[in-house]
Parts: structure tokens; C-alpha cells; sequence
């Protein structure tokens, strides 16, 4: 076989990247993975790192626009959207908007719940075989609230999961705190889910990296795709900043910097932007010992035994990765509200990622129409890590012929 090909070329070497080069690499595939920086230093590096099987609501739901409008008149909303004319945007929220209904809530929760619980199960396998050291642990994830009106209201999200057993335990204001300790005594009371797991993102970018460099997978990092060519129904080969590459297959794993890529060859895919914000820090003396969603701000707080990280926002401003000291602020105030000893020191680093957000809030795991070997696996939105694992092992089954575990229909582009 000549250097420059594989069976398999994957380009975008993120937590998602790099699942589809775990499981292809499983069946005995010759797997490349090309990335423009390095291994997992998209949105993949500094996100809170919560497989959060139990969230399986999808940001468009009845009643979010009117809620989150309301939210930022009143500075507590984890949503940003910079004033600016651009259609893309303004298109991509229209379709986020006639998706707020009861139908879609319904499918969403249907298709988000297969990938997750997968996803869960491979994790488990995933930890078990291979002890990859990423601080992973099995303890849950604590809702917590501060608002009455907001904890009510999840009882009604809560019964949604019950169909699925995810469903949470309620826990009254006292309750919560002999739950967690580190959380402060003035909250309403919060929501347990036990099924939930969190995972120091960092580590297991990098342990993955050399789990699969054992097996075989090549990795080409500082490699830019500049375009793929090929005729009207095959991609040929892989322009890049380091070469021409060829392959069998190719997977489109880029996140937030697939609509670009995927434009190119006439494919629409409707992603948006999303930057987020976090603060890696050592851990406070009173650290949870549970990660914590502070459900009114939309914030998390991940308590590892290697550090403790803050992490939220919701900020669409398009493809940049400029830290605004505000958004910084603003997580750092909303733990504040919850936590007795809301921030660790020193801070070890301030970190922007950039989700890539599909419209239905579903991701996209399917063929390229018009290419039968181009695989688009992106659109995770907040979700990349939790769905990781499902959405490598659907794409490798897709792309070997092999039959798939769950029913890859909700993933298809055809949907939109
Ligand atoms: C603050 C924050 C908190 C989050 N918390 C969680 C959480 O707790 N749980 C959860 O499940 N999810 C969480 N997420 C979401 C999660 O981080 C993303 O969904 C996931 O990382 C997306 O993975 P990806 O592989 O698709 O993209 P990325 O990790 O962004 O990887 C894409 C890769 O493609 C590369 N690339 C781009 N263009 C090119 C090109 N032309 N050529 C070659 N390579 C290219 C990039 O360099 C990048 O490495 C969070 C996100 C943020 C921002």
C-alpha cells in the first residue's frame, strides 16, 4: 500500500475523531487521522467532561425562546448572541425555533436516548478493557437549583426520562446539602441523576491518542485539509497543508469547522458556532465531590482528583476563540450562588471551546449525499463527549456494512 493511503482517513482528531478511529481500528482497518493543530485541541481539551446519559432533552423545546428572552433581560442567561447581521446565523435560528415543539421534544429525547445509553455502555467497556487514566468516575450528576419555579418545573423534564430509567431522585433543600456537602444551605433543592459518569477530557484525549498509536492509528497533526477531490460520487483524495492523502473512506470529523469544509462540496449542514468558557483550577478545599449543573445559569462544576474545573455559556459569535474576561466573570459569579468554596487556586487555565450546534440539537452521522464514501460524524453540540463512543461505533458499523446496535435514522442529513 502506498504511504499516503489508508483504508480510513479521518480528518479532525477531536473526542469524536478519534472514536471512529477506536472502533475502525477494532475491525482491523489501516486508520489515518489528520488534524490541523493537535490531538484533541478543539473543543474536545477544556469541556466539563460529563457523560451525561440523563440529558436527554434537546436545547429546542416549547417555551426555551420565550424563557431565555426573559433571562437575558435579566443578565442571567448563559446565552450570548452578538448583535451583527450575518443569514447564516439568523437561518440557523429559525430552524432552531420551528423545532420548539412538543413533536420534536419527543423524537429528540427518543433518538438522544439511544446514542446516549450506547454511548454509556461503550464507556464502560471502553474504561473497563482499557483503564484509560482520565479520572473517570460513576457518580452522578447533582441539579441543583436556587430558583422554585425552575425545580418544579423539572419534575415535568424528569417524567419525560422515566420512559428511558433516567430518571433523577428529588432531593429538598436539606437533602441536598447532606448529598454534597460544598453546596451551599440557602439553594431550593436539586435533582440526583446516579446513571450519569464525568471524565477529565484532557486525559482522555491524550491516553486515547496512545491507546490507539499501540494499535496502529497514524496520526498526522499541524495537517490542514485544504479540499477533497474526487468525481461526482467518490472522494479520490485529501489536499492538505502536508500532501495528498487517499483512502478507501474518508469520515468528516471537524466539529464546529465542518459547515465550511462540507460547503465546498455543495453540502449544507446546519451548524452553528457555540462558544463555551471554562476555568481549570486546583481543587478548592471544600470541593464537590459530585459534579454539579447549576441549572439557573447553566453551569457545571467537575471535581476531579487531578483538579476542578467551571465550565458554561452559550455565546454565538461565529468561529473565534477569543476569551472575553466578562464570560470568565460570569462563570465565576454562578458558582458563587451555589458553592461555599466556589473557586480553587491557582487557576491552572481560562479556555474557550467551540461546539458545533445542529439546528435539532441531534448530531449528524451519516453519508455525504452525492459521495458514498465521505461520512460526516459532527453537530454534538454539548454533547460530543457523552455520545462519543455510540457515535464512533454507528459510523465504523456504517462504513464497514456491518449491522448497526441502534437504528442510525435519527442521524441522517436526510432529516433536514
Ligand atoms: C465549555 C464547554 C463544556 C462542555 N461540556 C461538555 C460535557 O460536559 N459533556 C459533553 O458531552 N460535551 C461537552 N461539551 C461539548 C463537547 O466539548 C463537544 O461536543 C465535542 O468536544 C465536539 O467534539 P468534536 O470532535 O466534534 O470537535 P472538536 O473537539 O472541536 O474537534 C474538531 C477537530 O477538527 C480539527 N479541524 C478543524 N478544521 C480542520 C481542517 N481543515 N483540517 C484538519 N483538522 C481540522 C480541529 O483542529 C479540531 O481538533 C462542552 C463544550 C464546551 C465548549
Amino acid at each position: 500500500m502506498p504511504a499516503n493511503h489508508s483504508d480510513v482517513l479521518i480528518i479532525g482528531a477531536g473526542v469524536i475523531g478519534l472514536a471512529c478511529a477506536h472502533y475502525l481500528a477494532m475491525t482491523g482497518r489501516h486508520v489515518r487521522v489528520i488534524d490541523r493543530e493537535t490531538v484533541g485541541a478543539g473543543a474536545s481539551h477544556g469541556n466539563c467532561g460529563l457523560v451525561f446519559t440523563s440529558d436527554l432533552p434537546p436545547l429546542c423545546q416549547p417555551g426555551v425562546l420565550r424563557r431565555e428572552f426573559f433571562r437575558l433581560l435579566q443578565r442571567t442567561s448563559p446565552l450570548y448572541i452578538k448583535p451583527e447581521l450575518n443569514c447564516g446565523r439568523l437561518l440557523w435560528f429559525l430552524r432552531f425555533a420551528g423545532k420548539c415543539n412538543p413533536a420534536h421534544l419527543e423524537r429528540a429525547i427518543r433518538g438522544r436516548a439511544q446514542i446516549l445509553k450506547y454511548s454509556r455502555m461503550l464507556f464502560l467497556d471502553l474504561m473497563a478493557e482499557h483503564r484509560l487514566g482520565c479520572d473517570w468516575e460513576t457518580r452522578g450528576v447533582l441539579l441543583v437549583h436556587s430558583d422554585e419555579r425552575a425545580l418544579a418545573r423539572y419534575a415535568r423534564i424528569n417524567a419525560l426520562l422515566e420512559p428511558y430509567g433516567l430518571e433523577a431522585g428529588f432531593l429538598d433543600s436539606r437533602a441536598l446539602v447532606k448529598r454534597e456537602p460544598a453546596l451551599r444551605n440557602d439553594l431550593c433543592g436539586g435533582w440526583y441523576h446516579p446513571v450519569d459518569a464525568h471524565l477529565r477530557p484532557d486525559r482522555l484525549m491524550s491516553a486515547w491518542k496512545r491507546l490507539l498509536c499501540e494499535r496502529g492509528v497514524l496520526f498526522q497533526e499541524h495537517c490542514t485539509l485544504k479540499g477533497l477531490v474526487g468525481s461526482a460520487v467518490r472522494i479520490e483524495a485529501a489536499r492538505t497543508s502536508r500532501g495528498r492523502f487517499t483512502a478507501d473512506h474518508y469520515i468528516l470529523a471537524t466539529g464546529a469547522w465542518s459547515p465550511a469544509i462540507a460547503s465546498r462540496l455543495k453540502l449544507r449542514l446546519p451548524i452553528e458556532p457555540a462558544k463555551g468558557y471554562s476555568i481549570t483550577m486546583q481543587r478548592p478545599r471544600l470541593c464537590p465531590a459530585i459534579p454539579c449543573y447549576f441549572a439557573e445559569r447553566g453551569v457545571v462544576a467537575t471535581p476531579w482528583s487531578s483538579g476542578y474545573r467551571l465550565g458554561g455559556t452559550l455565546e454565538f459569535s461565529g468561529l473565534n476563540t477569543t476569551v472575553e474576561a466578562a464570560r470568565i466573570v460570569q462563570l465565576e459569579s454562578a458558582a458563587r450562588l451555589y458553592l461555599r468554596e466556589p473557586l480553587g487556586s491557582p487557576v491552572q487555565e481560562k479556555w474557550v471551546g467551540i461546539r458545533p450546534m445542529c439546528s435539532d440539537d441531534l448530531p449528524i452521522i451519516d453519508f455525504a449525499p452525492g459521495h458514498r464514501n465521505l461520512l460526516i460524524a459532527t453537530g454534538h453540540g454539548m454533547m460530543g463527549v457523552s455520545m462519543a463512543t455510540g457515535t464512533g461505533k454507528l459510523a465504523a458499523d456504517l462504513l464497514t456494512g456491518h449491522p448497526t446496535d441502534i437504528d442510525p435514522a435519527p442521524f441522517r442529513l436526510t432529516r433536514f
